[in-house]
């Protein structure tokens, strides 16, 4: 095929990956990016290690992402988690699975991989353009903003992989939105997604508990039930305990403006078990210690369970051993969507068609977390990102050759 100009704008993962595949095809590819350096938000991932894929059975890891689960499987099927492994592998970041199924560069960060990532991609040829924020449209070209002022380009096909909204300050801020919305594209607003609460806790469990986690809890909601740790901050909780139930907990505060996750904070133990254990305790001896003693309660539970239950201190054995077993935790809102490890919302999957192209644009294509989905952490995010900048990359192949017939 004739060498076509591609604009790619966003060079998180998903833009990254896209960049990679037309590059390989011998285009002449350019990613913008608005910030000094590409893809901070996956430098910033990496501070945890960077959850880069899942090592559950494909079947299941490919309904991880709700009701977008059918609409992401021909892109994830083409690069699925095996995939990823073997692409890591191939930037000298070998991946090991960590003890709950997620997969983790052996280096535990991200910053050697996006090193070697972005030397193979200047090695492809193509040209990284940072500090060049896409900020509209113009006459068959797009308006970006530079230290040196506005400069239009003008290409063949261009792919925008801008990010969701979380987190802005490195760079995904969302402020494309209008500039989509007002040429026609269906756009859902953002929300978090895998994000904290806010809990109105007491002044006196605040200060004493913030920053304390509590570990070997399960919790319910209307996602199931999961077993983990979360954290006491000083708004309310977070953790991954907290973001495996977040959407639930989120869509339930829309709908009914309250909600609650159900904790047990003795998940080994039957109320039945439970209630016996604490019968036997010394009606004399302190609350605490009847707690610790009869229930293994640590401080930090035996003092939510107190913020929870005030009454908990005079209920008889059966009736406390059940309040510990399914103590309600009422959530009070999503914290800020800035503080959110992902977003849901962007712009709406029937928006763009089979090929990730824009339907009401043809020629411009979207990838990435400004698509409307949303997916657990587990790596299921970056994941997505990438397979879904490959899909869309093949995509504007697609309709480059077709644009030639
Ligand atoms: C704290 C934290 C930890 C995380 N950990 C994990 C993890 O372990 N595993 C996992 O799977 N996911 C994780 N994620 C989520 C994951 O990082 C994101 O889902 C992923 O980076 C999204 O990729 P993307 O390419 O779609 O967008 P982004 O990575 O957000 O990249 C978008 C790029 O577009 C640029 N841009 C935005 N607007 C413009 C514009 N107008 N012009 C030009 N450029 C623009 C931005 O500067 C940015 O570089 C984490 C997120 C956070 C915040």
């Amino acid at each position: 095929m004739e060498r076509k100009e591609i604009a790619i704008i966003g060079g998180g993962p998903a833009g990254l990956m896209a960049a990679e595949v037309l590059s390989r095809s011998d285009h002449a590819v350019t990613v913008y990016e608005a910030m000094p350096t590409a893809a901070r938000k996956f430098l910033l991932a990496g501070k945890s290690g960077l959850n880069i894929t899942h090592s559950e059975d494909y079947r299941d890891f490919a309904t991880r992402f709700g009701d977008a689960s059918a609409r992401l499987r021909p892109g994830l099927d083409a690069f699925t988690p095996r995939d990823v492994r073997v692409w890591a592998a191939g930037l000298d970041a070998e991946t090991f699975v960590g003890s709950s199924g997620r997969v983790f560069p052996k280096a535990m960060k991200a910053s050697p991989l996006l090193r070697a990532w972005l030397r193979r991609l200047e090695a492809q040829g193509v040209r990284l353009l940072t500090r060049h924020r896409w900020s509209g449209f113009a006459e068959n070209g797009y308006i970006f903003d530079t230290p040196e002022g506005k400069t239009v380009v003008r290409c063949d096909a261009a792919l925008l992989a801008l990010g969701g909204a979380s987190w802005p300050r490195l760079g995904s801020d969302a402020a494309w939105m209008p500039l989509l919305r007002a040429r026609g594209v269906p756009i859902s607003d953002f929300r978090p997604a895998n994000c904290g609460f806010d809990v109105a806790w007491s002044e006196i469990f605040r200060e004493r508990f913030a920053g304390q986690p509590l570990k070997g809890v399960t919790a319910t909601s209307d996602a199931g039930t999961v077993s983990g740790e979360f954290v006491v901050t000083r708004h309310g909780i977070e953790g991954s305990l907290v973001y495996a139930h977040a959407a639930s907990l989120r869509d339930r505060l829309d709908r009914d403006g309250t909600a609650a996750l159900l904790l047990d904070l003795t998940p080994g133990r039957t109320a039945g078990r439970l209630a016996r254990d604490l019968a036997r305790q010394d009606r004399k001896a302190s609350f605490s210690n009847r707690l610790r003693k009869g229930a293994g309660l640590d401080p930090v539970k035996a003092a939510l369970l107190r913020e929870l239950s005030p009454e908990a201190a005079r209920a008889a054995a059966e009736q406390l051993a059940a309040e510990i077993k399914a103590l309600p935790l009422p959530v009070l809102a999503t914290r800020p969507i800035a503080e959110a490890i992902s977003s849901a919302g962007g712009i709406r999957l029937d928006a763009i068609d089979d090929r990730y192209m824009l339907k009401a644009l043809p020629g411009l294509f979207a990838a990435g977390e400004m698509l409307d989905w949303e997916a657990p952490t587990g790596g299921y995010l970056l994941t997505a990102c990438l397979a879904m900048g490959r899909a869309a990359a093949r995509g504007v192949e697609a309709w480059l050759a077709d644009s030639l017939r």
